[in-house]
């Protein structure tokens, strides 16, 4: 996931753009509002300093709103309130308060991301997931799941390969504070895996999640 850090003060934008690698992103920097416009819609979310020097921040968020539909974090400054009603009247997503943490940070940009993709169908090689009407497809046929069991693919569809662990899972699919054994997660698999035409699509990954194997990811799986 491609996060654009729209920032020209470099003793902000060094430590953020290096938290936010460790954090598993994907980052380019933008100094400038031009910049900015000119590269946001190839990337994946988009966070947004409104001080730039050769632009006002509400009219970057305008100009990156009429191209592109990426999600787009505001960062004030102060905490200015009119700021923030402001950004969230011009499209942007979220907004975050300087100075912040970057693991706060990189939790609200994943969420805001979920909730931008909530709409859009999810592809991989062989699963489609149709989130708007609830449908699952392998291999082109449709599989009769619960609703637990949608829940649970489309999670794992998100991003094919990708490791979801347990806890990921729990709390998305069920409850946001699960204190639970986590037992219930692994019968909703069992059953789920018996209703793929190859129950190897979910790969187990012991002690730490599951993840849906894809045609580009396979060569680990073996099973
Ligand atoms: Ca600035």
């Amino acid at each position: 996931m491609k996060v654009l850090v729209v920032e020209d003060d470099a003793g902000v934008a060094d430590p953020l753009i290096e938290g936010l690698r460790r954090n598993g992103f994907e980052v380019e920097h933008a100094i400038t509002g031009t910049q900015a416009v000119a590269i946001a819609r190839e990337c994946d979310a988009v966070l947004l300093d409104l001080g730039l020097p050769d632009m006002d921040g509400m009219d970057v968020l305008r100009e990156v709103r009429q191209v592109s539909e990426v999600p787009i974090l505001i960062v004030t400054a102060r905490g200015d309130e009119a700021d923030r009603v402001i950004g969230l009247e011009f499209g942007a997503d979220d907004y975050v308060v300087k100075p912040f943490s970057v693991r706060e940070l990189s939790a609200r940009i994943r969420a805001v991301s979920r909730r931008r993709r909530v709409e859009q169908p999810l592809q991989t090689e062989r699963v489609q997931v149709d989130r708007a009407r609830r449908s699952v497809t392998v291999d082109g046929a449709p599989l009769d799941l619960t609703a637990k069991e949608f829940d649970l693919v489309a999670v794992l569809a998100e991003e094919p390969g990708r490791v979801v662990p347990r806890q990921e899972l729990l709390s998305r699919v069920w409850d946001p504070v699960w204190h639970g054994s986590g037992k219930t997660l692994d019968v909703h698999v069992s059953s789920l895996r018996r209703k793929l035409p190859d129950p190897a699509l979910i790969e187990t990954v012991r002690g730490v999640g599951y993840r849906l194997v894809d045609d580009d990811h396979a060569a680990a799986g073996g099973t």
